[in-house]
Order: C-alpha cells, then structure tokens, then sequence
C-alpha cells in the first residue's frame, strides 16, 4: 500500500463527477479543507471495523440508514434528532430479534453528493445539468443553480461537522438513554400486523423493566445510557475526500477524515476507475454497493483491490437487486466470494432496486417491495448457509409521505402531502419502525 496517494485516482477515468470551470477557486477550496481537521479520527474507523469484522461471522448485525442526500436547506438540530432516534428505536427492535448487537452508521454527516442516471434533465423542453448534491451544485432548475460551485464543499464540511457535533452529543450526553428511546411513535391501528408489533414493544418493554428491577439500569450500566453512532457516506466527489484524507500516526496508515465508513456507488464501482482507486488506499470499512450489473469477475478483482489482505470488516457488499431479482443474483455473487475465500459483511439495500414513477407523478418506493427485498435477501443466505449481516435504508425520522404503504398506508395521492427528499423516496419514521419489527421477525425465524 506504500506506494498509494491520496491523489492517484486523478489519473484514472473519472464519471460522476463534476467538471469544475473556476479551477483557481477549486484549488483555493481544496488548499482550505486540507487544512481543516479531519471529521473522525482512525481509532473509531478501526473500531467501526472491528464491529463490521463481528457482523460478518454473525455476532452483530449492521443497521445503515439515513437521507439520501443531505440538504443545506433541511438542515437542523430536529432533523438530526428525529433520525438518530428512529435509528435507536429500530436498532432497539433488532437487537431483540438478533440476540446479537446492532451496529448503528448513518448516511448522514457527509451523504451530500449524488450520482445521477442523466447527465442533464429536461423540464418543459428546457434541458440543464442534472442536479448532483448540494456539495456540488443546487436543486433549483436555473442555469445559474445548476453550475459546480467549489465553495459548496466548504459548507458541506461545515454542516457534516456540525451534523457529527451533535450525533456526539446525542450519544453520550444522555438522550441515547435506553429508558427515553422506547417510546413507540408508530401509530399502532386495529391491523394483525399491528398487533404483532405491539406484542414485540411490549417484551422489549418487559425485558427493560425487569432488568431495572434487578438493578440493571442506565445509572449502573454505561450501555443503557450511551450509544456508539457511527456516520458513512458514497465516497463521490473525490475533490473533497483526497483534501480531507489525512495519515494516521497511530498505524502510519492513509484515513479518509470525511467519515467513519465510506461506499462505492453502483455506478462508480469500475475495478479501473478512479473511485476504487481512491477507496483501495485507506484504511476505513468500505462499502461497496452490488447491483444486477456486478460480474462475478468484476466482484473478485474488486475485493482483491479493496482488501487485499482479507481483513474481516473491511469490506462490506450492498446488495441492491430489487424485489424479484435477489434469487437471481445473490447466488452467483455469493459464490464468487466463496471460490475466493474473501472476508465480507453481507447487506441489503432494499431501496435502490425498488424505485418506480407512481401513478401520481413522484418517485417512490412501494414499502412491499422494499420490504420483499429484504425477505428474499434473507431467504438466500438462509439457503446457502451465510450470513445476512446488516440492512441499508434510505429514511428519515421525519413524518414524510415519500415511499407507499405500511401500516399508516401512504397512497400515491398522499405522497405530494409531504414529500421532501432531495433525492430518492425515503421511508418515514413510522415506516422504518415498522421495517425494523419485520426485520427482527426474519431474524428470529
Ligand atoms: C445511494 O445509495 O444513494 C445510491 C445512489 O445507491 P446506488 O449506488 O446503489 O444506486
Ligand atoms: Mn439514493
């Protein structure tokens, strides 16, 4: 790994990337963030993967979720609250049905830069670059909006730091106490599912009051009063991640200082391209998002790239097939891996091969399919005798009308009430819960 630098993947093709015209402002921004201290600090990255290294053997289970994007303009002490929390809750719930710990990591506190299908968009025939993340440019459909503006990168640094200033604070300064989290926000209506779920609160409730009976409690206990939250991000825009990769004097190791976990999108994942060859020289657990395109071939050069020592919980695999296709694709994925006798932490994704247009015009994602993903995803490691680590979900612990169905049914006609992504449909709150219960039930079963 000597011979790696953090700008080598400047000389690889680049796509999904924006090409920034104000060279000298660029520079001016990049010199700034290479001053600026690193957001996570080595010993939480290996930390993290150690956890991860856990949850590949099934001895923790990997709970990943947060926006799709992060926005400038949704950005506040609420809604970073309002996430965190129906994490801990859905974490809660896991940890239940698991018998084993939940590995909390948010898309949050760096998720800012998007990947896109289209180069540009047309609306009402008038055709402009696609919007790519508040990092890079802006949502609105003007010319002047839609330019890369280098500058952003400074206030995403900005909101990240705060972002992560405050997870901390929620962590360990008492709001992640056991005895606040398990207010069940889900709206329970007169449905069977419904009632399986309260049954399942109300054990979680039993076992917590037993426990403070016998004296086990958030004043005697440090794990009923702190959590462990970890952030992650796509590793995108590699401008901003090569400024904020730092050395780390500990191992002498490279660290990307943007987050605790980074991922490689499904459209960047080229064993060649410049995306993997950022990510391959450090050190933090990488993700690396699967979809129906992943060759077998393709995955086993990329896992000899991304842990050529086949370190446990370096390298996690984001399955993202979609509801139907995981029987289709899993099997041979996971073969693969097999024949290479790589080390690797299994998860689903089960938004990113499930997005359609509704009938009502907004992109969304049925709760039905999502929720069948996860089942199928679990169904295959069951039949082939592996582990299925972890879930990755694109959420919000917002009240947002963005993905049909679940038990307080979203119709298409509901989504225009509240829908706020920036980006991709997210779960809502109650939605996420609900995921997290039937979740826990595959993982009892
Ligand atoms: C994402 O996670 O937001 C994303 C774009 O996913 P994928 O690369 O799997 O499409
Ligand atoms: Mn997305």
């Amino acid at each position: 790994m000597s011979e790696w630098s953090k700008s080598d993947w400047r000389s690889k093709p680049r796509i999904q990337m924006p090409d920034y015209t104000d060279t000298a402002a660029l520079e001016a921004v990049t010199a700034q963030l290479s001053k600026y201290p690193p957001l996570v600090f080595a010993g939480e990255a290996r930390r993290l993967k150690a956890h991860l290294g856990a949850a590949s053997r099934g001895e923790a289970f990997l709970l990943q979720g947060g926006d799709c994007a992060e926005a400038f303009d949704q950005f506040s002490a609420d809604s970073i609250r309002d996430t965190f929390k129906v994490m801990l809750q859905m974490a809660m719930v896991l940890t239940f049905g698991a018998k084993v710990p939940v590995i909390k990591v948010g898309r949050m506190a760096g998720q800012f830069a998007k990947p896109r299908s289209a180069p540009t968009e047309v609306i009402d025939g008038v055709e402009l670059p696609s919007y790519r993340g508040d990092i890079i440019n802006g949502l609105e459909f003007t010319p002047e909006a839609r330019i890369p503006d280098p500058a952003k990168m400074l206030q995403a640094y900005t909101q990240a730091a705060a972002t992560l200033n405050l997870l901390r604070a929620f962590s360990t300064g008492g709001f992640a106490d056991m005895n606040r989290v398990h207010s069940w926000t889900l709206g329970f209506t007169d449905t069977e599912d419904a009632a399986k779920y309260a049954e399942i609160a109300n054990r979680i409730q039993d076992t917590i009051d037993f426990m403070g009976a016998a004296g086990i409690n958030s004043k005697t206990t440090h794990e009923f009063s702190t959590v462990e939250f970890y952030t992650s991000h796509e590793s995108l825009l590699l401008e901003y991640e090569e400024a904020l990769t730092r050395i780390d004097t500990t191992s002498g190791k490279w660290l990307a200082g943007s987050g605790h976990m980074i991922w490689i999108g499904d459209r960047t994942r080229q064993p060649d391209g410049a995306h993997v060859e950022y990510a391959r020289g450090v050190q933090n657990p990488i993700g690396l998002k699967c979809g129906p395109t992943t060759t077998a071939d393709d995955l086993k050069v990329l896992m000899s790239k991304l842990n050529p020592e086949n370190e446990a919980g370096r390298l996690t695999l984001i399955a993202r097939f979609g509801a139907g296709s995981v029987g289709d694709h899993l099997p041979r994925l996971i073969k693969a891996v097999q024949e290479e006798g790589a080390n690797v932490l299994w998860t689903c994704d089960a938004m990113h091969g499930n997005t359609i247009k509704s009938s009502s015009g907004y992109k969304t994602r049925p709760f039905e399919s999502v929720l069948r993903e996860v089942r199928e995803f679990f169904a295959v490691h069951q039949a082939e005798g592996t582990v299925p680590g972890g879930v990755h979900f694109e959420m919000t612990g917002q009240d947002v009308t963005e993905c049909t169905g679940g038990v307080r049914a979203v119709s298409d006609e509901d989504l225009s009430d509240r829908y706020h992504t920036a980006c991709d449909p997210r779960l809502n709150a109650s939605q996420s819960l609900e995921l997290a219960f039937l979740v826990a039930e595959e993982l009892t079963a």
